[in-house]
């Protein structure tokens, strides 16, 4: 396939190791990695073993005492060095990443982009980790450190892995921490290069390590280890859950980022001139594959028909291709993930849905075995129904109409999930009383996914623990240390 083999080429050779104290390792054992827009392989990686973790963690932990001392403006001159590295390689590493995840380039290019700008702002955050003073009195000082943890293991998703992975790594690293990563078997590809720009910028060898594998045998092993002091995972609910009894069974401390099914509500007073891409952009980004994408649209009474019939005109617009030719929307990350989400249309349809458009798998010329699927809007669907509760991960927005703002919030707050929710009104009254209202962590107010990269996320309820992003995610990967003197 002409475009690939170009694009490999222009992004220099794929990897086919993982990354422990700096030095390349490979395996018997291979994972065959996919280009989901052609189906073809890309690349084989090594499928890691527990004793590769062992000697990751162990190699983490050596490397801990000398990083963990680095004076905080060396550190912070460090991260922000490394911002500018990955700034350099932003070709190569956007197309290696566009191909591993069949995700539009240009939104590739804004991933690097972002994995760049997380180094820099946590950079910026190393020589201001200050601690407080508490007063105890005559003949008594007392004060406070942030204290890095140690090894933080990181587990990350395929939707979007080389930001999610310096989402976790850039703050961790920041604080004074090592890191032990197990990026998803899917898409390993740009974290292993991560970690060699990182290393190629000055950071010293053994501080980041890398291991590809199974989740089951390399993630849960790291999970389970008794040296990793705080684990960050970003994936589903499920596995979240498994990584948190794992951590449990040496009180290790936990992130958890998962899933969603987050409400966006639209009143009759909406602007839909500009409503519409925002809804669009909120459901069907990285093909619907985002953890906070609004994939429930409550719509007030008297603008349903037409914004649903805006909608339907906006999706038959949408192009659909693979990601080097940057289409409005890419395929999924695998044919597994695409028959879970044909396997939720289906249902829906043999229940007497109504489709208003899209449903079904798609084929895209030239790319047959990609893997493909319309961006579909499905009417009228029950709040109680698994269109309306379940999370499905792929291009499938549930419309949901609801009689007015009462009745919105009450929808909206039905679901297990907590991460985001948006409104579109003109009444800031009532977008205020939403956004109080309503159960998540980030809430949007006429716009989606307008917060940013600054902005703590995370959620609530089952969408997960603690916060990401942010001067917030500080506090995850550092241990308060109070000092107390008598004089
Ligand atoms: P997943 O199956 O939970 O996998 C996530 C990561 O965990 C992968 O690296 C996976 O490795 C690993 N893993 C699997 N089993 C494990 C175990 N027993 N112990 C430790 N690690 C293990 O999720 P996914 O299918 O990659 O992603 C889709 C889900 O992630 C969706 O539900 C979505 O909402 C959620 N998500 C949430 C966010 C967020 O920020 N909140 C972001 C992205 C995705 P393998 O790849 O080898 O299986
Ligand atoms: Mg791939």
């Amino acid at each position: 396939m002409k475009l690939v083999d170009d694009a490999i080429t222009t992004a220099g050779s794929l990897p086919d190791y993982f990354v422990i104290g700096g030095k390349l390792r490979r395996a018997d054992e291979a994972i065959t990695v996919l280009d989901p827009g052609s189906g073809a392989r890309l690349a084989d990686m090594p499928m890691g073993t527990p004793a590769d973790v062992d000697e990751a963690v162990a190699t983490a932990k050596a490397a801990f005492a000398s990083w963990r001392s680095l004076e905080p403006k060396a550190r912070g001159k460090l991260l922000w060095h490394i911002g500018d590295a990955i700034e350099a390689k932003r070709d190569p590493l956007a197309l290696v990443e566009a191909l591993d995840t069949g995700k539009p380039h240009k939104d590739a290019l804004a991933s690097v982009d972002r994995t760049a700008d997380f180094f820099r702002y946590y950079g910026g955050m190393v020589d201001k980790l200050e601690g407080t003073s508490i007063p105890l009195g005559e003949g008594k000082v007392c004060f406070t450190e942030k204290v890095p943890i140690g090894v933080t293991g990181h587990i990350t998703p395929w939707n979007v892995p080389i930001s999610m992975v310096a989402r976790g790594l850039a703050p961790a690293l920041a604080c004074g921490n090592t890191a032990v990563i197990k990026p998803a078997e899917d898409t390993p590809l740009s974290t292993v290069l991560l970690v060699q720009v990182l290393e190629e910028a000055g950071l010293p060898s053994g501080v980041v390590n890398v291991v590809t594998g199974a989740g089951s045998v390399v993630g849960q092993h790291l999970c389970e280890h008794r040296d990793v002091g705080h684990l960050t995972f970003t994936g589903s609910v499920g596995t979240g859950q498994l990584v948190m009894t794992a951590a449990a069974t040496h009180l290790a401390s936990v992130t958890l980022e998962l899933g969603g099914k987050s409400p966006h509500l639209i009143l009759a007073d909406a602007d839909l001139d500009k409503g519409v891409s925002i809804i669009l952009n909120g459901a069907f980004k990285n093909a619907g594959q985002i953890c906070s994408a609004g994939t429930r649209l409550l719509v007030e009474a008297g603008r349903h028909a037409e914004l649903l019939d805006r909608l339907a005109r906006a999706v038959q617009d949408m192009t659909l291709g693979h990601g080097l030719t940057n289409p409005d929307m890419g395929p999924l990350i695998s044919a597994r993930q695409l028959q879970t989400v044909a396997g939720f249309t289906d249902r829906a349809r043999a229940a007497g849905a109504d489709i208003t458009t899209g449903g079904n798998p798609a084929s895209v010329a030239g790319y047959e075995a990609g893997f493909y699927f319309e961006p579909t809007i499905i009417n009228d669907v029950a709040p109680d129904s698994e269109l309306a509760q379940s999370e499905i991960f792929g291009p499938v927005l549930s419309v949901l109409p609801v009689a007015d703002l009462d009745e919105a919030i009450a929808v909206a707050n039905h679901s297990d999930f907590g991460l985001a929710a948006a409104i579109q009104t003109r009444d800031i009254s009532k977008a205020m009383r939403y956004a109080r209202a309503v159960n998540a962590g980030q809430v949007f107010v006429n716009g989606y996914h307008n917060a940013g990269d600054t902005v703590p996320f995370g959620g609530m309820k089952a969408s997960g623990i603690g916060r990401e992003k942010g001067l917030e995610a500080l506090d995850a990967y550092t241990e308060t240390k109070a000092i107390t003197v008598s004089y």
